[in-house]
């Protein structure tokens, strides 16, 4: 399976689904991610401590060779548009960009934050122009370097430890990681900007697979990530 992941911020990518995206990997698939921004202003609360302070390019030179050596972990490639965060504002140029990704890799799936991840408005925007490039990738009207592909399936991934009552955000997918949890540990640990990634989501993962042993039968299963589709279509 060919699977493209959009990523509001550095590590999103990994602290939402990195169990997902070995699995994906060791089973033979690829997954290009790309991020939208380097999370450089709300994203890396380690960096912005230090005295002196650094500058913004000197945290995004920071971030990014984070997200590359998590990425490897991974098993995955990794971009950054560089868009900026905090406000990540997706304009219509940027969502051709975007929309030009997919008909490049041409992704089976595309997995992003959740639709209504309304504590974090960088979240919202990413996925709102996921979607949007996802429903008109295939129009021929809309002209960009790379030719029309077929519609791709758009998943969503967690939301923010803790935010879930607000936002609304309830898996209907469990993907077990327990066999590749301290993979994705390592790869997390990679991010050093956000210290708490590593305890915050052994903490979720280990809450998803007691979820996932009782709603979806997952007996063995120690650690899980969770997934909301968008539509009732099955998924391979
Ligand atoms: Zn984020």
């Amino acid at each position: 399976m060919k699977v493209l992941v959009f990523s509001a911020h550095a590590a999103d990518f990994c602290s939402r689904a990195g169990g997902a995206i070995i699995k994906i990997v060791e089973a033979g698939g690829s997954v290009d991610i790309y991020d939208l921004s380097y999370g450089e202003r709300c994203e890396s609360p380690a960096l912005w401590v230090r005295d002196p302070k650094p500058t913004i390019d000197e945290v995004k030179a920071i971030r990014k060779q984070e997200m590359e050596e998590a990425a490897e972990i991974l098993g995955a490639t990794i971009n950054c548009y560089d868009f900026g965060d905090s406000p990540l504002v997706v304009s219509p140029e940027r969502q051709l960009q975007m929309l030009d990704t997919i008909r490049e890799i041409k992704p089976e799936l595309v997995l992003s934050h959740w639709v209504n991840d309304v504590m974090h408005p960088d979240h919202v925007e990413t996925t709102r122009a996921a979607l949007w490039a996802c429903s008109y990738c295939n129009a021929g009207g809309i002209e960009t370097a790379h030719e029309p592909v077929g519609r791709p399936r758009l998943i969503c991934y967690e939301t923010t430890m803790g935010t879930s009552p607000i936002s609304g955000f309830v898996p209907d997918l469990y993907v077990d990681i327990t066999d590749v949890f301290a993979r994705k540990i390592e790869a997390l640990k990679k991010l050093a900007a956000q210290p708490p990634l590593p305890e915050v989501y052994e903490i979720l993962n280990r809450y998803r697979a007691m979820e996932a042993q009782h709603m979806a039968g997952m007996s063995d299963c120690r650690y899980a990530e969770g997934f909301a589709r968008i539509g009732k279509e099955p998924v391979a």
